[in-house]
């Protein structure tokens, strides 16, 4: 069985799309984008047509009003065939990983969405701008910062758009929360407590416990969560962090970090506390402001996030976050303009990822370079 990091049971709570963007784009000054007239819908090709491509960027494709699901990369021609029939893709919009450079002359791709192992994150991606296509890279964006960076370089190079799956910057509760600290709704941010995990219980050989595949554990898929989440919530970039390791199961986490908490430091002198794990079913963010408490929980799920603050519940509606955030890079692209949720972003929490793992190694607080 497949790992199932998040609670999906809310999430028949979600409204449709359609409903969910004409409520928000009025109630949220970051997504008018959506209330656009509309132009040419954009071609995406899905590389990796595993849990999360099948489960929820496809489903999501179904809904979006800028782009579409126009192509498929996959290394298993079942999946090819039994993904052509389920969403109409033809045969000259489905490649395999060898053929994949041939995409560069398909103009019903506009953008390729990497949705692989960790370890293959960097090369797709180089390859995809390398072939003239905008990307979008699922997070943890590569196995390390350096990577990061290579990554960002290949697709200035080619003067291509670059874009991370952190879908929860088009969620309104999560949205709410940036609000609240960017504002001071509650006075200035004093601290946050924030944790992501689920307790594994699937395949004992997946990637995800692979480390050459996966690049590290909870810490990479789980972690860089709680790391946007201290990252969003404070709007501050951190400077140190320091951070231990915990393992009850050697056998199963061997090659891998199964929960790891660590304390992140800010200018200022600010403070904040996170945590990832294999073993634990965590999934909150806790602001705490001069003036009060607010946060979310669960704050990372595809669906049904609550929110609270010191007047009570948050009252938004959900949405289909996926939906949101390709209808986003497809404006984006469109518009030739930066995502908000640019490689940048994803090389920041990269580089916190790697001062974690060195301060583990180290045993001190380290520096975020
Ligand atoms: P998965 O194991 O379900 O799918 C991985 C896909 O990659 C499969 O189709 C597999 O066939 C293919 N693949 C190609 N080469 C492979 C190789 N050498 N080893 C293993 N698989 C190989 O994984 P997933 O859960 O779909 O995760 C894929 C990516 O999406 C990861 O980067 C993950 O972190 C990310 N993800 C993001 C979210 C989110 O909420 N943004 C949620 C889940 C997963």
């Amino acid at each position: 069985m497949k790992p199932n990091p998040f609670n999906r049971r809310d999430f028949l709570k979600t409204l449709s799309y359609g409903a969910g963007a004409l409520t928000l784009a009025s109630a949220f000054g970051s997504i008018q984008a959506m209330a656009l007239p509309q132009g040419k819908k954009l071609g995406i090709a899905l590389v990796g047509l595993g849990g999360y491509a099948g489960g929820q960027l496809a489903p999501a494709l179904q809904e979006t009003k800028h782009c579409y699901l126009a192509g498929i990369v996959t290394g298993t021609p079942s999946k090819a065939d039994e993904w052509s029939k389920k969403y109409n893709i033809p045969g000259k919009n489905i490649y395999n990983y060898q053929n994949f450079d041939e995409i560069a002359k398909n103009k019903d791709i506009d953008i390729v969405y990497v949705v692989l192992p960790v370890s293959m994150h960097m090369e797709y991606t180089i390859r995809a701008a390398k072939a003239g296509k905008h990307v979008i890279c699922e997070k943890p964006m590569a196995l390390n910062a350096a990577d990061c960076v290579e990554m960002i370089a290949a697709c200035k190079k080619a003067n291509r758009l670059l874009s991370i799956g952190y879908r929860l910057h088009f969620e309104p509760h999560t949205q709410e929360i940036m609000r609240l600290g960017r504002e001071k709704v509650y006075g200035k941010v004093t601290g946050v407590d924030t944790a992501n995990g689920f307790k594994y219980n699937g395949d004992p050989n997946a990637w995800r416990l692979k480390k050459a595949l996966a690049g590290g554990g909870a810490l990479m898929d789980m972690g860089v969560y709680s790391i946007q989440g201290s990252r969003y919530s404070t709007g501050l970039e951190p400077l140190y962090v320091k951070a231990t390791e915990q393992k009850t199961n050697n056998d199963l986490f061997k090659e891998v970090d199964e929960t790891i908490f660590w304390d992140l430091e800010f200018p200022g002198g600010l403070m904040t506390k996170g945590k990832s794990s294999y073993n634990n079913n965590w999934g909150y963010l806790n602001v705490t402001a001069e003036k009060g408490q607010y946060g979310l929980k669960p704050a990372f799920s595809y669906g049904g996030i609550q929110g609270f603050t010191p007047q009570g519940a948050m009252n938004f509606p959900q949405i289909n976050q996926q939906a949101f955030q390709m209808d986003d890079f497809a404006q984006c692209v469109l518009q030739k303009k930066q995502s908000r949720v640019s490689g940048e972003e994803g090389l920041r929490d990269m580089k916190v990822v790697d001062a974690i793992y060195r301060s583990i190694a180290s045993g001190k607080k380290e520096k975020i370079i």
